[in-house]
């Protein structure tokens, strides 16, 4: 229906063509061409994008009866059935770096680790391969990186064509072809055969440095994440950038930012516990003081205080340190981006605090709950001189 220019050249970038129909794909417009250097979305690899005539084009894809729609961003002018096409290459030469990668790649677990690629996806940002092995030890992951890129290194011709069955059988193919017909191969020279529709570089050396990013363990399968070429470059650079910062910003060469984090680690590990202490100190010295300014009732003290933003977790620690060292009633609250309100009194002493706690929530349009002895709520911003007299009224 379509002839597919890029099946014998991957490198046409420039083309001109007839239009033979003019359709609505996903109801954007859209146009079937008599040949196309536009590879549409498949076999993992994402379509092409460039120009059609001066209208971008946005997406390309194949029909049920072959045919490549070409979506486009404006509908062509009706004039003239012979327009110019123009692929987008920078983006094309990344997938076929990332491509041909990935079939070098997929060749060297199979030969290393006797790992067989069972799904391939080229992203945007990053690629994946999954490999039908629940677990890869990481030398055994340099060992295949090494391979890949000494296949790279060695810049060998890499070959497509069309071969009918006969031949077909004789080839050790990687995987089996997964269409019926004439299949198209791809030969990477003395390393790999695959059958592919994709796009390839003509050379290993065109792949540029291969990585292996990340891995992904899944069950029985590991999808393993790659970068070829471009990706590689600008990865490198991206966690360059950032080691370099890290080891100026702690004065050490980058080779020492595991020690440095570590030694950081420790001394934060080591204040952490330092406060931990001084704040159970000053809690016991603030409670004592609490208490001796604390206005007797009968056979226990009243301990009300407000304070500018004091935390939940802080007033409680004071209320339960108050009721545990005297006999006490505590009606404390904190305001700052909302009152946080803590009650409580100690065993001996026959108080409702939560009912108090309700009162005072009611007043100040808040929530709040717990049992008779410790209760807390809290209730939007107010403030503290409206806080104050609201819990003085209550006792
Ligand atoms: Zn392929």
């Amino acid at each position: 229906m379509t002839e597919r220019l890029y099946y014998t050249d991957a490198y046409c970038t420039c083309f001109s063509a007839r239009v033979i129909e003019r359709v609505t794909w996903d109801g954007r417009p859209a146009v079937v061409l008599d040949r196309s250097a536009f590879y549409p979305a498949s076999g993992g690899q994402p379509a092409d994008q460039g120009a059609l005539g001066g209208v971008a084009v946005v997406d390309v894809q194949v029909r049920q009866d072959d045919a490549v729609v070409h979506v486009l961003e404006s509908p062509l002018p009706k004039d003239g059935k012979e327009i110019e096409g123009e692929i987008d290459w920078p983006r094309r030469f990344d997938h076929m770096q990332q491509h041909t990668g990935q079939h070098v790649l997929s060749a060297a677990f199979g030969r290393v680790l006797d790992a067989d690629t069972v799904g391939f996806h080229l992203g945007t940002d990053v690629s994946t391969i999954d490999l039908n092995v629940p677990r890869l030890a990481p030398e055994a992951v340099a060992s295949v990186e090494d391979l890949v890129n000494q296949v790279v290194w060695e810049d060998r011709p890499v070959s497509t064509r069309f071969v009918g069955s006969d031949e077909l059988a004789a080839l050790p193919l990687r995987r089996p072809p997964a269409v019926d017909g004439p299949v198209r191969i791809v030969e990477v020279s003395d390393f790999d055969v695959n059958p592919c529709g994709g796009t390839h570089v003509a050379r290993t050396g065109e792949i540029g440095l291969v990585r292996v990013a990340r891995l992904d363990y899944r069950g029985d399968e590991t999808r393993v994440e790659f970068l070829c070429g471009g990706r590689a470059l600008r990865d490198y650079r991206v966690r360059s950038a950032v080691v370099d910062q890290l080891a100026t910003r702690l004065t050490v060469g980058y080779w020492e930012l595991d020690q440095a984090v570590e030694r950081l680690q420790g001394e934060a590990k080591q204040l952490r516990s330092d406060l931990r202490r001084a704040r159970a100190g000053l809690l016991k010295v603030e409670v004592a003081e609490l208490y001796e300014t604390a206005a007797p009732q009968g056979t226990y003290r009243v301990v009300q205080r407000v304070w500018d933003g004091r935390d939940p977790g802080e007033l409680r620690a004071l209320a339960q340190e108050l009721t545990s060292r005297f006999e006490v009633s505590v009606l404390l609250a904190g305001v700052g981006e909302r009152t946080h309100l803590c009650f409580a009194c100690s065993e001996g002493v026959e108080l409702d605090m939560a009912a108090l706690l309700q009162e005072a929530c009611a007043q100040l349009g808040g929530k709040g709950g717990g049992k008779p002895h410790l209760a807390q709520g809290s209730a939007p911003a107010t403030g503290l001189a409206r806080v104050r007299a609201v819990i003085s009224d209550l006792m």
